[in-house]
């Protein structure tokens, strides 16, 4: 690959412009969302909707409402802003000053390749921390969620970089070996040691790598912990269990989750969860984790996220060897620049990495549906073990808590909720609710 000849040029400008417009396209679709969500949760601010009149509020149903649309502009923000860094990397030719940068300051070769992705990634997140801070220090703090003073955010930061580096650092350079050495192979390579990564990360998960930032305790009630392990024989869940997590050291926001694979699995609760639920109510929650494991939803996102990586990776090893590619996505590759095309290696992974953010922004309406039929799967599990009222009025205590609004945007939510919007979902816990069936 030395230079690109004349007949390229016409699919570089072509690739250049079906970029821009894609980047343009997905910026106008989350800012319209965006907007009609602001407007819509406004709208409905004045009364608290008639199912839950009972048991909210208006007072909370407000807070929900300010908080929603403090959030929702925060993200419009950080959208464009985004959106704007996108193209600064790309056609702006960011990404190909940082790499001539690079090359005349270490040569070409495997250590500048890693340098390059390295550096990347580095500024990526430094350019993150404003709004990160912004949003613990202002939002969360404004409305009251924060318990994190600076020196913990600062601390969970630099854990979070030295986490990312230490695992980053060393598979972005076994993949930028792999395409380097291992030929036309090299994508189904990469892509076994990608799906080995992640598997290794998600046994990690629960044992080593959220103990760096949280403390679990097994449950400590007795007789709550005698009802949890009966539901969790049950539904066949034979591992550690639940563990409670001190989550209220950095916010009031009380969540539960299912996580882990193999003997790693667990189910774990925030200690603001459990503060606000009764006996009935946690295992009801639980069961809905348990739900998740019963109907595989882990083992399923990550068979759908293999192959999806699978064609990524395959698409890549094509695009990595047409000069277009690295043309129209703004890498000068004329000239004194062909070189580049000699070791297209980092630039490649970079700008596909680019390319997939925006494509998978696209695609996030089916991912999000995906995952709220898994969450009406693993609610319809719950109400089988427990009884639906349990879980409704844990699920309305959770909402309250999080000051999740009852009211969105139905585009929004269509978009971008992986949960179904709480009236969705009591409205298929209600005929239990007053039944009798178990
Ligand atoms: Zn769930």
């Amino acid at each position: 690959m030395v230079g690109m000849s004349w007949d390229a040029m016409p699919l570089a400008s072509g690739l250049a412009w079906t970029w821009l417009a894609l980047v343009l396209l997905h910026g106008l679709i989350e800012a319209v969302l965006a907007l009609r969500q602001m407007r819509h949760v406004r709208q409905h601010r004045g009364a608290v909707p008639a199912a839950f009149r009972s048991h909210i509020a208006l007072a909370a149903h407000q807070k929900a409402a300010d908080y929603t649309v403090a959030t929702v502009r925060l993200g419009l923000w950080e959208l464009l802003w985004s959106a704007a860094l996108l193209l600064f990397w790309t056609l702006g030719g960011g990404l190909d000053a940082l790499n001539a940068a690079l090359r005349q300051a270490m040569g070409t070769g495997l250590a500048q390749q890693i340098a390059l992705v390295l550096v990347f990634a580095g500024i990526s997140m430094l350019l993150a921390l404003p709004w990160g801070w912004y949003k613990t220090f202002r939002i969360e703090q404004g409305f009251g969620f924060n318990r994190m003073r600076l020196g913990l955010w600062l601390m969970d930061t630099g854990r979070s970089l030295l986490l990312g580096l230490l695992l980053g650092a060393p598979l972005a350079a076994a993949v930028l070996w792999l395409i380097h050495s291992a030929g036309s192979a090299w994508p189904l390579a990469a892509w076994l040691l990608w799906m080995g990564f992640n598997a290794l990360v998600m046994w990690l998960f629960p044992t080593v790598i959220a103990p760096l930032f949280n403390r679990f305790q097994p449950l400590q009630d007795p007789v709550l912990q005698q009802r949890v392990e009966t539901l969790m024989q049950r539904s066949g869940f034979a591992a550690k269990g639940l563990f409670v997590m001190d989550g209220s050291r950095r916010s009031a926001h009380a969540n539960a989750y299912f996580t882990g694979w193999g003997t790693a699995k667990r189910v774990v609760f925030f200690d603001t969860l459990l503060q606000k639920l009764n006996a009935d109510e946690v295992e009801a929650v639980l069961a809905h984790e348990l739900g998740h494991f019963k109907h595989r939803h882990i083992a399923k996102r990550m068979l759908s996220m293999g192959l999806l990586s699978l064609l990524g990776l395959a698409m890549l090893g094509w695009l990595m060897q047409q000069p277009w590619f690295f043309a129209g996505m703004g890498i000068h590759v004329q000239g004194d620049n062909a070189q580049v095309l000699a070791h297209p290696q980092a630039l490649g992974l970079l700008l596909f990495a680019l390319m997939a953010g925006v494509l998978g922004g696209l695609m996030q309406p089916l991912g999000a549906f995906w995952s709220r039929k898994h969450e009406f799967e693993a609610d319809a599990y719950a109400m089988r073990q427990t009884e639906g009222r349990h879980l409704a009025s844990a699920l309305l205590k959770l909402y309250q808590d999080n000051a999740a609004t009852l009211t969105p945007d139905p585009w929004y939510a269509r978009f971008h909720y992986s949960h179904p919007p709480a009236t969705e979902r009591l409205a298929r816990m209600q005929p239990q609710a007053t039944g009798a069936t178990t």
